[in-house]
């Protein structure tokens, strides 16, 4: 027989992972052949070898890092010092999850092999808190192909009884005393609530709480399926069975496989050690990871030489990848719009033990395996649609089934409308269900202006076409799609086009998708929801719950809010009491916009606190209309926002500044930061921040005015600026004059600053993408960009007419180009030409 060539670095295409000194002596073990490392380059710490026709690289941990961190430096350095690795295994032991599905015994081997909605492992400490924040990696990739098709193949075998094989590969373990089966105790299983006595074994622990389970003949069985992957160890009975409710199927838990599936094509190879319990001790460790090590021998031996030869390298896949996500990030995006967004981490959720029963029914309804797949939460303005939406997508975001979230937001600029709404849903959907991404892309990468086309087509081919090719998702859960406020849309027909659509997706969606959506029972929604049949969603109207049931959780949240005052200002820790508390509950009405403004109110009030508090409680309680209690905590904040002090004619001058500054807040398609906004409106800042800073109850000014001004809750809004609501003539708003003002703003701050070649490139013809970005951030300022993108709807929602000759005019003349020139350096060309023809239109009435 001819003597092995030495192979090269290039040689090895089958990287080989263990976690354990044991699980690397089992892996050596199963060597036919081992070779000397390589002298030059990282490769020496690795041991070297051939299994069958392939030439392996062993890897091992370092000892005592343990998780899925570790495990994913050392695959990356196996990647970079063997460049042709094609795949890897990721081999050693774990702790079985024995269930009525899945008699698990010590000794067994679990593979990971993938699911309709998992790649074959999945992450459960996912979401959770780590010294680096919260970690986030989504859905895990599946194994490799060649690796799937080599598991048929042995599990054909396996079933016909040919595992001689495998037998022999076991039996080698008998001859090395390290790994025999002779000495090991009994495998035991103990109930999953018994916890154990104490002491290196069970000799203590109650044989009467051993589940009773049947003989088995086999010595070794194979199980497929999910793996879950963490950096906790669990070792308890309950946690164990816990997490195995929430990740149905689930046969093993393990360390490493998480940090390192979406990097490495691998397969998960498991030797059942332990229960995962707090019985679990190390006596079985050596003999499973040889049942492991055994297996996977088995499994590479299948593999033609030729089919790893051809199979990608794992360098090849990352460039595919970053092709993959580069073409996905040229669909629009609306950055806020996720529940997550940076500009919503302050929103909270709901407080624990409050809206229970609506959750609740939220959460059934999407395990239930029925037909409709909408649910909607309709209810009043400030009921809590929003703080509901958030707790859902973000417990949904943590056992990874969130699909998507979009959440409205009128004024908010891309959240404000839905321009980007099917664009966005389609790159998160694409970056959080992985078997969805392919299909994503390959719609993106053959319909390239598809973010400029209709809503319905780009329904149709980045969510409805992908989603029908992913087949059907019985048998998992589903994922959760969260659209919030979706009477925030500024355009009623879009509403009305999102909700046909959703409903027009219903079969494609295949179990694969549901659909949470919020909104205020306004009539757009509600003609929308009438067109649908009845059989595809379910409502739950928020406002006709229970009175006492929603005062419950006012409660809590009053409690809560008003403990935390009083440990701000200084109060007794009682304060403010029971009664004035259910006083505030009752004023309340069922809104819990009523009670948070109350509280920022009283907060606000700092050395007055009490006072703030008394005022509320003596306000009128005769009207049973919930918005009127609203109207009037949103007019209290208004009237201590001017000090009693001055005098009627210095009243009058502050009216008319707090209108103008509010009404701008209000009123603005897209917030700016109060500097941008003082700049557009021609306020001094100085002036603006003395009116606004008695006014946190109702604006969100948490970063010391740097940030966007945001209202705190969109029904602020809708009082300033109906007259019915806002009766006070020295606070209303009206949103005509506003627009009108605000257009006149843009026009003027755009006619003293734009100019040709604005960025100053002194180059014609320069991409917009080769141009430094703090030289575009520099010269296009905020306030310039919004007005640039604005002036014409305010314009249109000024109901003003155009005349020949007036302001309007003489900027066309002057600056249409330069404006233009300005829209193409945002990247917001398109906007332009739409805003010109709706010009166009208006000059048409106007000339009428
Ligand atoms: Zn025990």
């Amino acid at each position: 027989m001819s003597k092995r060539r030495r192979p090269s670095v290039e040689d090895y295409a089958v990287g080989w992972i263990c976690a354990l000194p044991i699980e690397l002596a089992a892996a050596t073990e199963m060597l036919d052949e081992t070779y000397d490392s390589f002298e030059n380059g990282g490769s020496s710490r690795y041991n070297l070898g051939r299994i069958s026709e392939h030439n392996v690289v062993l890897a091992c941990l370092p000892k005592g890092q343990m998780g899925t961190n570790s495990a994913a430096t050392v695959a990356a350095e196996l990647k970079s010092s063997f460049p042709s690795i094609r795949f890897g295994v990721l081999v050693g032991i774990g702790g079985g999850v024995p269930s009525a599905d899945a008699d698990i015994r010590l000794g067994d081997v679990v593979v990971s092999l993938p699911g309709k909605m998992h790649g074959g492992v999945i992450q459960y400490d996912f979401g959770k808190f780590t010294a680096n924040g919260v970690e986030r990696t989504g859905f895990l990739n599946a194994p490799p192909t060649l690796l799937l098709e080599a598991i048929a193949r042995v599990q054909a075998s396996h079933i016909r009884g040919q595992d001689t094989r495998l037998r022999e590969y076991i039996s080698h373990f008998n001859r090395v005393p390290a790994f025999s089966s002779a000495n090991l105790g009994r495998d035991v299983l103990f109930d999953a609530n018994y916890r154990h006595i104490g002491g290196p074994t069970c000799e203590k622990c109650s044989k009467e709480r051993i589940v009773e389970r049947g003989l088995r003949n086999n010595d070794v069985v194979i199980h497929y399926g999910l793996i879950a992957s963490g950096n906790l160890v669990i070792k308890d009975g309950v946690e164990r069975e816990r997490v195995a409710s929430e990740l149905e199927g689930v046969l093993c838990f393990e360390m490493e496989a998480a940090g390192m599936m979406n990097t490495f094509p691998c397969l998960v190879i498991r030797g059942i050690c332990d229960y995962a319990d707090s019985h679990k001790n190390k006596e079985w460790q050596p003999y499973a990871a040889a049942m492991a090590a055994a297996y996977t021998k088995d499994l590479l031996s299948v593999i033609p030489p030729t089919a790893v030869a051809q199979a990608r390298t794992t360098i090849e896949n990352l460039r595919e990848k970053q092709v993959i996500e580069e073409t996905l990030n040229r669909l629009p995006y609306a950055v806020e719009a996720a529940f997550n967004s940076y500009q919503r981490q302050h929103e909270r959720t709901c407080l624990v033990g409050t809206r229970v029963h609506v959750l609740e029914e939220i959460n059934n309804w999407s395990k239930k395996k029925d037909n409709r797949s909408i649910f909607w939460l309709n209810g009043w303005a400030g009921t809590g649609k929003s703080t509901i939406a958030g707790t859902i997508a973000r417990q949904y975001y943590d056992k990874q089934y969130l699909g998507a979230s979009f959440f409205f937001s009128r004024g908010g600029g891309d959240i404000g409308h839905a321009g980007k709404f099917v664009t966005t849903i389609a790159r998160q959907l694409a970056s959080n269900i992985l078997p969805l991404q392919q299909f994503v892309y390959e719609a993106v990468a053959l319909y390239s202006a598809i973010g400029t086309q209709s809503l319905s087509d780009q329904w149709r081919h980045l969510i409805l076409n992908p989603l029908s090719k992913m087949g059907s998702g019985s048998g998992s859960p589903s994922y959760l799609l969260v659209i919030d406020a979706l009477d925030e849309c500024d355009d009623d027909k879009d509403i009305q086009v999102i909700l046909s659509l959703l409903t027009e997706a219903q079969p494609a969606f295949n179990n694969i998708l549901r659909v949470l959506i919020t909104s205020r029972p306004n009539l757009p929604i509600e003609v929308g929801f009438s067109r649908i049949p009845p059989a595809t969603h379910c409502a739950f109207i928020l406002h006709h719950l229970p009175l006492e049931a929603v005062n419950h959780d006012i409660v809590s949240f009053l409690q809560h809010e008003l403990k935390t005052i009083a440990q701000d200002q200084a109060l007794e820790p009682a304060w403010p009491g029971a009664e004035a508390i259910e006083r505030l509950a009752t004023r309340a009405s069922g809104l819990f916009i009523w009670c948070a403004t109350a509280c920022r109110f009283i907060q606000e009030g700092d050395f007055y606190a009490e006072e703030r508090l008394n005022s509320l409680l003596k306000g009128s309680t005769s009207s049973t209309v919930p918005e009127e209690h609203l109207n009037e905590i949103y007019m209290s904040v208004l009237r201590a926002a001017i000090l009693p002090t001055y005098t009627e004619q210095e009243k009058g001058k502050l009216y008319d500044h707090l209108r103008h500054v509010l009404g701008t807040i209000v009123i603005l398609y897209s917030p700016l930061p109060l500097e941008s906004m003082c700049k557009l409106i021609q306020v001094p800042k100085q002036r603006a921040t003395k009116i606004l800073v008695r006014l946190h109850a109702i604006l969100d000014v948490s970063d010391n005015f740097t940030g966007p001004l945001r209202l705190h809750h969109p029904s602020f809004r809708d009082f300033l600026i109906d007259n019915q609501r806002c009766r006070d003539p020295d606070f209303f708003v009206d949103k005509h004059r506003v627009h009108h003002r605000l257009a006149e703003s843009c026009v003027k701050l755009m006619s003293s600053t734009l100019k040709q070649d604005i960025c100053g490139v002194n180059a014609p013809g320069t991409l917009a993408d080769d141009v430094d970005k703090t030289q575009k951030q520099q010269c296009l300022l905020s306030e310039i960009q919004y007005a640039c993108l604005y002036w014409v709807q305010h314009l249109q929602d000024s109901n003003v007419l155009l005349k020949d000759g007036d302001a309007i005019h003489q900027f066309l003349i002057y600056h249409v180009l330069h404006w233009l020139e300005t829209l193409s350096w945002m990247r917001r060309l398109s906007e332009g030409i739409r805003a010109l023809l709706s010009l166009e239109s208006l000059a048409l009435v106007s000339s009428l």
